[in-house]
């Protein structure tokens, strides 16, 4: 006897159920360190973006990024310009934003824009069909990231002022060779990076070149990075490339422009690293032309969301160029989304950058996917980017935003109050 066997389809939402409703843009401030760097010390908060997009079947994603008042005033153009799209439409979603945003706007601010809702789009298309977001992007060729120690010279606390007391933190200063390694040995320890970058352009480059010396005496097995933010003219470059031969695995943005950077690369034996001259797919024709970077720091925020950043790792490929990631403060849902690019990208070639030693305890997502083990990050598994909102969290972060009126980052104003004749002219050795 012959019996018949009826199929039953899982329901699948369609295009309609799919469509952007609602788009929630909440800035937020979380405390940060004094960390140094070229242009001055950061603030004693960030600012900061999270994005919730919600469709018509009452799914949400998540997306998070840079803030600052021209920022969020871009973020809510963008948002008004992609209502009513499905979340499967990334494309249109990008032309709709590129369409909206200001014709005067950089490239680069329209790729932040649209990066932001892309993740969140790509997001809900994870918990749309079950899968994770690096599924979504061709699916994992590493199970775990591996990120790189991110060490910076820093003060021993925020300086008292304008009433406000001194704000200490667990890390302490760090002022020279001694204490840069001391910093090494506890974010080591706790998180366990293979690698190391040391963020230079501080101090005179013959006294971070001894910083180098100590961490590779110390960690004599560790690959080194020192990025001092194009603090260095070309001469310069070429002189700490010669000094630090056979001890970094690449030099990061010594000096200013893509002329200059292939000026150095000329006579430096590593590979030149950037974050800074190239930041966009137009910029990597004429840096070909110059062999001026060998490794680009590909950032999900910087290029255009997280597609187009396995696309630059392509490239990255077809011209023979290493891939690293850059970082900026981050929380949470930023690094969900750097490490299911980087478990997606074949491409990458080097340990990732990350803050989050800095700012992770300031989290605003649920505690207990994204643990640092051996250096490396396991990819969550999902559905979407696997990570959820600890609302309590946001809430509290978005009111100490109100509560600290900023408008954007600005290092260089905060070193200026406490030193005043600072001044972010580079390059400056
Ligand atoms: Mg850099």
């Amino acid at each position: 006897m012959k019996t018949s066997t009826t199929l039953s389809r899982p329901q699948l939402p369609t295009a309609d159920d799919l469509q952007i409703t609602d788009i929630t843009i909440t800035p937020i401030a979380f405390s940060d360190p004094p960390l140094l760097n070229a242009v001055g010390v950061h603030e004693p908060l960030v600012h900061r973006v999270v994005i919730e997009v919600h469709t018509a079947n009452g799914l949400l994603g998540l997306g998070e990024c840079a803030g600052g008042s021209s920022r969020l005033a871009n973020l809510a153009v963008g948002a008004a310009a992609i209502k009513g799209v499905s979340v499967f439409d990334t494309s249109r979603m990008e032309i709709l934003i590129h369409e909206a945003l200001a014709a005067e706007l950089s490239v680069f601010e329209r790729a932040a824009v649209f990066g932001a809702f892309e993740v969140a789009a790509l997001d809900i298309q994870g918990h749309a069909t079950g899968r994770s977001v690096s599924e979504l992007l061709g699916g994992t060729v590493r199970d775990d990231v591996p990120f790189s120690a991110y060490l910076f010279y820093k003060w021993a606390e925020h300086p008292a002022l304008d009433g406000r007391p001194a704000i200490t933190d667990e890390w302490g200063a760090a002022m020279d060779p001694e204490g840069i390694v001391r910093q090494a040995r506890k974010m080591i320890a706790e998180y366990g990076f293979k690698s190391i970058k040391l963020k230079g352009g501080v101090f005179p480059p013959a006294q971070e070149i001894e910083a180098i010396q100590a961490l590779r005496t110390e960690f004599p097995d560790l690959p080194l990075r020192l990025d001092p933010n194009t603090a260095w003219t070309v001469e310069t470059s070429r002189w700490v490339a010669e000094q630090t031969d056979g001890l970094l695995e690449y030099l990061e943005d010594p000096t200013p422009g893509l002329e200059g950077m292939g000026q150095v690369a000329e006579r430096a034996a590593m590979p030149l690293a950037t974050n800074m001259c190239v930041v966009a797919f137009d910029h990597i024709k004429r840096s070909v032309e110059l062999n001026a970077v060998q490794v680009i720091l590909g950032d999900h925020h910087y290029w255009g969301g997280l597609r187009h950043t396995r696309e630059l790792g392509t490239l990255c490929q077809t011209f023979g160029i290493g891939l690293s990631m850059h970082s900026n403060s981050h929380l949470g849902i930023s690094l969900a989304a750097m490490v299911h690019v980087a478990a997606a990208t074949p491409a990458l070639t080097y340990a990732c950058d990350t803050h989050y030693p800095w700012n992770g305890h300031n989290d605003v997502i649920m505690p207990g996917v994204l643990n640092f083990v051996d250096g490396s990050v396991r990819v969550p598994g999902g559905p979407g980017l696997g990570v959820e909102l600890d609302r309590a969290k946001l809430a509290e972060l978005h009111q100490q935003y109100l509560d600290a009126d900023m408008s954007a980052r600005d290092d260089t104003g905060y070193m200026q109050r406490f030193v005043p004749e600072f001044t972010a002219d580079l390059p400056r050795w």
